[in-house]
C-alpha cells in the first residue's frame, strides 16, 4: 500500500511536492519539476515550485533570496486535487494540472 502512497527510490516522476524551509506545520504543499537529479528528500531542491514561492538555495531569480526547500515521497495523485480540504498551493496546483491534465 506504500508503495501506491509514496515514491520508490528507484522511481524518477516527473513532479513532486515540495515545502520550503520556512513552511509551518500547516503549510500548504507546492509543486515544482523535478530534473534529471530527481527527488531532493532531504533539502537542497534544485528548481522552483511552480508558482515560483519555492526557490533553491541562493536562488536570486525574483530579486529575493531563495531559502531552499525538500521534497515530499508523498505520490502526486487525483486526490490531492479533487477535495475539499485543499492541501496544495492553488498556484501549483492549477499550473500542474495545466502541464499534466492525466491528474
Ligand atoms: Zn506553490
Amino acid at each position: 500500500v506504500l508503495k501506491d502512497l509514496e515514491y520508490g527510490d528507484d522511481e524518477k516522476p516527473k513532479y513532486a511536492f515540495c515545502e520550503s524551509v520556512h513552511a509551518g506545520p500547516l503549510a500548504r504543499w507546492h509543486i515544482r519539476k523535478l530534473s534529471d537529479v530527481g527527488l531532493k528528500l532531504g533539502g537542497g531542491i534544485d528548481t522552483a515550485s511552480l508558482c515560483g514561492r519555492v526557490r533553491p538555495m541562493g536562488d536570486m531569480t525574483s530579486g529575493q533570496r531563495g531559502g531552499g526547500g525538500w521534497d515530499l515521497r508523498v505520490r502526486i495523485r487525483p486526490e490531492h486535487f479533487h477535495t475539499d480540504q485543499l492541501v496544495v498551493c492553488e498556484a501549483c496546483a492549477a499550473e500542474y494540472l495545466k502541464a499534466d491534465p492525466e491528474v
